[in-house]
């Protein structure tokens, strides 16, 4: 199942596809409530995905300066934590990738916190979430990319090669001098991919932004990972859907949220195809393959950016280990098994 806004199915793009487009959809709902309306505004240049901000404002010239706020903030992220492109003007991750691995690189205090969050998450889930398995990653990226040339011909990469690649792997060669904002890698051959993690550090930076201009009721949707705040004028909670991630057609469920955030992971996302195996983009560095525990991991939780690092991690941990990990960030999660079934923590907000 993946987490939608009930309104807008999730629609992943390819960044490159999407560099000159921008799509702004406003939508004017009135609601008759308060004197406040309904506003929505999509955004189709921001992580690769549909992102979706609503919130319910005075007047329509107030929610578009403030979505406009959101959206500057959401570009300027997209470009810090961006792994293909380099921007003029700043260090991003793509720089990083080009030249840690021969010197130390000055990078902007947002992007070392992102790093430094990474590096700590590693340790807490027991190296399954490592931002340092870019190597591997690249691989399996360039696999998933021949095969939407050439789906016929699609197959996973070669195991000598990720097994080659995963020798430089090691998050201990990823120097971090916080005081002084540089990053060094001690592994030339190392590469970081921040995946797993940088859409829900941004989504968590875009929550400060909203509470900060004083915001009360509104849901940021991010490609199915959704944060929200306040409930709505008739004080009904927000409405997340869900859906099966290996059958799309069938029912959808939904769960209550407010003031808080629920994060996706899961088969349905991102994968290709090859000989009748699905591999997805979840890979477990274990064995350098997709993790093959779980269709989908849903994590609720008060941080988006806890949220997007704990489903990736969750989705490789068993649940025993996952539960204990939950537990200690005081987050709710549900897991779907291959087989169809679920596993809930006990207060996972009840599914209709
Ligand atoms: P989504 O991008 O749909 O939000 P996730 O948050 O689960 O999904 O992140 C998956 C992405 O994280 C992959 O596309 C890849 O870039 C990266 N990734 C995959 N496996 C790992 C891992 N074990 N550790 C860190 N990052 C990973
Ligand atoms: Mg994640």
């Amino acid at each position: 199942m993946s987490v939608i806004c009930k309104a807008l199915r999730k629609h992943k793009q390819h960044g490159k596809a999407m560099a000159a487009l921008l799509l702004c959809v406003l939508l004017l709902l009135p609601c008759g409530c308060g004197g406040v309306q309904k506003y929505s505004v999509t955004f189709i240049d921001v992580f690769d995905t549909v992102t979706t901000f609503t919130a319910y404002a005075g007047s329509r010239g107030e929610f578009d300066a403030l979505a406009e706020r959101l959206h500057e903030q959401l570009l300027e992220d997209h470009r810090r934590f961006d792994v293909y492109r380099e921007y003029p003007g700043m260090n991003n991750l793509c720089t990083l990738n080009h030249l840690a691995g021969s010197g130390e690189v000055q990078v902007d205090r947002v992007t070392m916190d992102l790093l430094a969050f990474s590096a700590a998450l590693y340790g807490e889930s027991g190296g399954r979430l490592n931002v340092a398995l870019g190597a591997v990653l690249a691989l399996w990226h360039q696999a998933r990319e021949a095969a939407a040339e050439d789906p016929a011909g699609a197959r996973a990469p070669e195991e000598s090669l990720l097994r080659e690649a995963a020798q430089h792997c090691r998050i201990q060669d990823l120097a971090l001098d916080e005081e002084a904002c540089t990053v060094r890698f001690l592994d030339p051959e190392l590469k970081l991919d921040v995946g797993a993690v940088a859409k829900g550090f941004a989504q968590s930076r875009a929550m400060a932004l909203l509470d900060g201009a004083g915001c009360t009721a509104w849901l940021l949707n991010m490609g199915g990972s959704v944060c929200c705040r306040g409930r709505k004028p008739d004080g009904t909670p927000w409405t997340i859907g869900l859906e099966d991630p290996l059958d799309k057609s069938g029912p959808m469920r939904s769960f209550p949220l407010t003031d808080a955030s629920a994060v996706t992971s899961g088969v349905d996302q991102r994968y290709f195809l090859a000989d009748g195996v699905r591999y997805h983009h979840i890979i477990d560095p274990e064995t350098l393959y997709p993790g093959t525990r779980y269709t989908q991991v849903t994590v609720v939780l008060p941080d988006p950016a806890l949220g997007d690092a704990l489903s990736t991690a969750l989705f490789l941990l068993d649940t025993e280990a996952g539960r204990a990990l939950a537990e200690k960030y005081a987050s709710e999660v549900l897991w779907m098994l291959p087989d169809g079934s679920q596993v809930k923590t006990d207060g996972f907000p009840a599914l209709k």
